[in-house]
């Protein structure tokens, strides 16, 4: 079966291994349909991800039918069914598994990151790890992962119907912050350097939005808030003026959830953190209850999905696209392989 495999830096194949048996003790066999592209993809496409395997079939965001189900696979799982997939591995056993917040195990593996992912026509998976996706069609499964990693900052944040909330950066996983700051009924602000996703985030729930590049960010803030700053910052780009936009902009006993995964160190005006007695989380992954949030979400609302979607390819365009990807890194929300046929 085809599978496709980021080789080296800048490198990707198609690549034809042997399509997975009958499934084991507890496991599920899924044929895939749509698997996403993401950002941590690209990164590795360029070189740049350095917790990824080398080589590494990419891919962990899945719409998948199941094929087939092993022996001791509970009965709500079946031939048939449209399902996405909680693409985290947990160990059980540090820290973070300990205090049930199994999405920041320590030893986590990432399908398509630390371990070979879903970027093929088959792959197996322990049923844990299979979640069922009710209505959604398997393109819009595609999309659950990301959103609901968004979802979860929302959840560490604890918005609620009373904060204006300031998300920066609305890529899939901003769009997810957004989409659920709004669910809770909070205000939220929409920041980003690019009027089409701006304008997207405002059709997605963001009362307002402020194009970071071309307007002044601070002065805005001021209006919308009364002089006071957002409540709550959700920081999902990763760079180090936006790490310091969210400690600066954020209110007094404001908090701070932070999503964007920094690859340099980023200095910060610390006073801040003791003067505004801030709450400054991490957000990582997504736990079971955020995916199920999101499928609820896309299942009873109208999400503009076509626009989510910038490009659905075959496998063997992959490595154009990547390439085309890498140097319009602005304009793509979400790229899916489609391995249906
Ligand atoms: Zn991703
Ligand atoms: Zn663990």
């Amino acid at each position: 079966m085809k599978a496709i495999q980021i080789t080296h830096t800048q490198e990707l194949n198609i690549i034809d291994i042997e399509k997975p048996q009958t499934p084991g003790q507890g496991e599920v066999l899924l044929k895939l349909s749509y698997v996403g592209f993401c950002g941590s993809d690209i990164n590795t496409f360029m070189g740049r991800n350095t917790m990824a395997l080398n080589p590494v079939i990419p891919g962990h965001e899945v719409g998948a039918v199941i094929e087939a189900v092993g022996a001791g696979v509970p009965e709500n799982l079946k031939k048939g069914m449209v399902v996405t997939c909680n693409p985290y591995t947990n160990c059980g056993n540090c820290p973070s598994c300990r205090n049930r917040r199994v999405n920041a195990c320590q030893h986590n593996e990432t399908l398509g990151v630390q371990r070979n992912g879903a970027m093929m026509e088959y792959i197996t998976l322990p049923w844990e790890k299979v979640i069922p996706a009710g209505s959604l069609a398997p393109k819009v499964c595609a999309l659950v992962e990301p959103m609901s990693v968004g979802f979860h900052a929302v959840s560490r944040a604890e918005v609620t119907d009373i904060d204006v909330v300031m998300v920066i950066g609305c890529g899939m996983v901003g769009m997810g912050a957004i989409v659920r700051s709004a669910l809770r009924g909070a205000t939220v602000i929409a920041a980003d350097i690019d009027d089409e996703k701006l304008a997207l985030a405002k059709k997605m729930g963001a009362a307002y939005a402020i194009n970071t590049k071309t307007e002044d960010a601070h002065q805005r803030l001021q209006e919308l808030t009364n002089g006071c700053g957002p409540d709550v910052v959700i920081e999902a780009v990763g760079s180090v003026p936006t790490y310091q936009m969210a400690i600066n902009e954020v209110a007094f006993t404001g908090r701070v959830a932070c999503i964007g995964y920094a690859k340099s160190e980023v200095s910060l005006q610390t006073k801040y953190f003791v003067q505004k007695e801030l709450d400054i989380r991490g957000s990582r992954n997504a736990l079971p209850s955020d995916f199920r949030a999101v499928i609820h979400y896309l299942e009873t609302n109208d999400c503009p999905i076509d626009t989510l979607i910038t490009k659905v390819i075959k496998p063997e365009e992959a490595f154009n696209t990547m390439r085309w990807w890498s140097e319009n890194p602005g304009k793509v929300f979400r790229i899916l392989v489609n391995f249906e046929d």
